[in-house]
């Protein structure tokens, strides 16, 4: 079947492809040491042995802080990007 997809699929594919691209650039900064290994760290929001990095806003994607999973997955998703072409944020706000 052809035609337009979904926009809720295409904005769920833009969310994905940015935070891997957020990821990758993350994982750069840690091999380039600007950020610390995760592991050693506490979670910052309940102490327990940290596992990994917690993003809360995808246009910044070195300001991170140390998680456990649970603490990770509870905080919820990051914020996409608030700056991008406006048809994307258009999107964005009429899924929300
Ligand atoms: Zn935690």
């Amino acid at each position: 079947m052809k035609g337009k997809l979904n926009p809720l699929v295409v904005r769920e594919r833009r969310y994905w492809r940015l935070q891997k691209a957020c990821w990758a650039i993350t994982q750069i900064a840690l091999a380039e040491g600007l950020i610390e290994p995760v592991a050693g760290k506490a979670c910052v929001d309940c102490g327990a042995a940290a596992t990994e990095y917690d993003h809360r806003d995808y246009c910044l994607p070195i300001a991170v802080e140390p998680t456990c999973r649970s603490c990770n997955s509870r905080r919820g998703r990051a914020k996409p990007f608030t700056d991008l072409p406006l048809r994307i944020t258009k999107e964005l706000r009429e899924a929300a």
